[in-house]
C-alpha cells in the first residue's frame, strides 16, 4: 500500500511540475521512472529522510540514509540558465519513500528520485549555479548540498557595487544569446521597489542566536557541566535582556533541549530574515590552564589550531577531505567584511566590559570552516564563551551575573555597531 501511495504522489507531482517546466527536455521519461520503481529490488540501507530548505537563489538538500553509505554526485551544465546536480546512492533502497513537499520557483525547479542499478539517484534541478558544496556528515549520517545560485541576494545586491554593468562585453561565446535577455530580467527583479523599501525601513535588527549543541549532543564535557546548557543558559539571557533594547530582535534558533543538525542551524537563521547570526559554544581543552574567549568568523583558512577546533564543532571526523573541498562561495566572501566588524566591535566590548573578572579574550579575527556558519545568508560568528575545563572560568560560566554580563556586552556592541 505504502508503494501505491508513492507512485501516485510520485505521478501527482510529475503533472503539476511537468507543466510550469520551461524546459523538460531532459527530464526521465515517465514511464522508464515508474519501470524503474516497479522493478525496484530491495536493498539493505533505506532512504529515511530528505530534507530541503530552499532560500533566495540558493537550496539546501539533506539526505538521510539509514547509515553510511557510499554516494557519488556530479554536476551537469544543462544550459545556460540550467544546472542538474545528481547523487548517486550506493546499495540505498527508497521504495516507500516519499518525496517531502516543496516549494518549487524560479531557482530550485526540481527534486526528483529515481531507482538506479545499484542504488537510487537523487536529481536536483535549478537555475545557473555559481557553487556548490557536498559534505558528509554523521550522527546522525547524512549527506548535506548547497547550491549557491548567481543571483546575489537582494540585501547584498544593494551594498555591492554595479560591476556587471561596467565589465564590457564578452567577446562571441556560445552563452551570449541568452545572457542579455537574463541580465535584463534580473534588473528587473532586483528593481522592485517594495522589497528595497522594507530593507532600508526595517526598525530592529533581527540577531539570530544559535545555542550550540543540543539534546543527544551534549558539546564539551566537564564533570557534569554540559557545553550545551552552558550556551543554552547565556542564548536565554540575551533574549531577556534584549527586550531592553529598541533596535534588536533576538531570535533563537533552539528554545529547548534539543538536538538540532548543523545544517539546519542557518537555513533557520535565513528563514527568519536575520541581519547577524551568532552561534555560541564553549570550549574545552585538556589542559586546564588553557581559557579564554574567542570569536570566528567563516572562512577557510588553514590556521592549525583554528581548524582542529573547527573539526571538533563540526564533528567531521573521517572526512576531513570532503571539508576542505567546501568552496567560499561569492555569498560567504560577501558577508567576511560584516562578520570581522561585528566581531571586532564584539570583541573589543567584551575586553572592557569583563574586566573586572579578568575574563581573557583569545582573538576576534579569525576565521575558520565552522559548518554551522556556511549558507548563512548574513554575517555570521561562533562565539566560544571560554573553557569549561579551565578552573576559573568553569567557575565564572555557572553563575547568573557573569552571563548577563556577556549577555549585555554583546547586545551594548550590536546596538552601536552600524553595519549596513
Ligand atoms: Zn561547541
Amino acid at each position: 500500500m505504502k508503494f501505491r501511495v508513492f507512485f501516485l504522489l510520485l505521478f501527482f507531482f510529475f503533472t503539476v511540475f511537468a507543466q510550469s517546466s520551461l524546459s523538460d527536455s531532459d527530464t526521465d521519461p515517465l514511464g522508464q521512472l515508474i519501470s524503474d520503481l516497479v522493478n525496484a529490488s530491495k536493498g539493505e540501507k533505506k532512504l529515511n529522510d530528505i530534507k530541503v530548505w530552499p532560500g533566495e537563489s540558493s537550496v539546501r538538500v539533506a539526505i538521510y540514509p539509514s547509515e553510511k553509505v557510499t554516494f557519488k554526485y556530479n554536476l551537469l551544465n544543462d544550459s545556460a540558465t540550467t544546472n542538474r546536480i545528481y547523487i548517486d546512492l550506493i546499495g540505498v533502497d527508497a521504495s516507500g519513500f516519499v518525496l517531502p513537499d516543496v516549494k518549487y520557483d524560479s531557482f530550485l525547479k526540481k527534486i526528483r528520485l529515481g531507482k538506479r542499478d545499484n542504488g537510487i539517484r537523487i536529481v536536483i534541478e535549478t537555475g545557473k549555479v555559481e557553487s556548490y558544496n557536498v559534505v558528509e556528515m554523521e550522527e546522525p549520517c547524512r549527506i548535506v548540498i548547497d547550491y549557491y545560485g548567481e543571483k546575489i541576494p537582494e540585501k547584498v545586491a544593494e551594498k555591492a557595487p554595479e560591476k556587471t554593468s561596467e565589465k564590457p562585453a564578452p567577446k562571441a561565446e556560445t552563452k551570449v544569446q541568452t545572457e542579455p535577455k537574463k541580465a535584463e530580467a534580473q534588473k528587473k527583479t532586483s528593481e522592485k521597489p517594495a522589497a528595497k523599501a522594507e530593507t532600508k525601513t526595517k526598525k530592529k535588527k533581527i540577531v539570530v542566536i544559535d545555542p550550540g549543541h543540543g539534546g543527544k549532543d551534549p558539546g564539551a564535557i566537564s564533570g557534569k557541566l554540559y557545553e550545551k546548557d552552558v550556551v543554552f543558559r547565556l542564548a536565554k539571557k540575551i533574549e531577556k535582556l534584549s527586550k531592553n533594547y529598541d533596535g534588536i530582535e533576538v531570535k533563537l534558533t533552539r528554545s529547548k533541549d534539543i538536538f538540532l543538525p548543523l545544517e539546519e542551524r542557518a537555513a533557520i537563521a535565513n528563514a527568519m530574515n536575520g541581519d547577524l547570526f551568532i552561534s555560541l559554544h564553549a570550549n574545552a581543552f585538556k589542559d586546564r590552564n588553557v581559557g579564554g574567549m574567542e570569536i570566528y568568523h567563516l572562512d577557510n583558512t588553514r590556521d592549525d589550531y583554528a581548524s582542529k577546533l573547527a573539526r571538533v564543532e563540526n564533528k567531521i571526523s573521517e572526512n576531513v577531505t570532503l571539508l576542505d573541498t567546501i568552496l567560499v562561495d561569492m555569498t560567504m566572501s560577501y558577508y567576511v567584511g560584516d562578520s570581522l566588524e561585528y566581531a571586532a566591535g564584539i570583541g573589543k566590548g567584551l575586553k572592557k566590559d569583563l574586566k573586572k573578572y579578568n575574563s581573557k579574550i583569545r582573538g576576534y579575527n579569525k576565521g575558520a570552516l565552522f559548518y554551522v556558519l556556511v549558507g548563512a545568508r548574513m554575517p555570521s560568528l561562533l562565539f566560544e564563551i571560554g573553557y569549561i575545563t579551565n578552573k576559573s572560568e568553569r567557575e565564572l560560566l555557572q553563575k547568573d551575573e557573569y552571563l548577563e554580563a556577556i549577555a549585555k556586552s554583546l547586545l551594548d556592541a550590536i546596538s552601536k555597531l552600524k553595519v549596513k
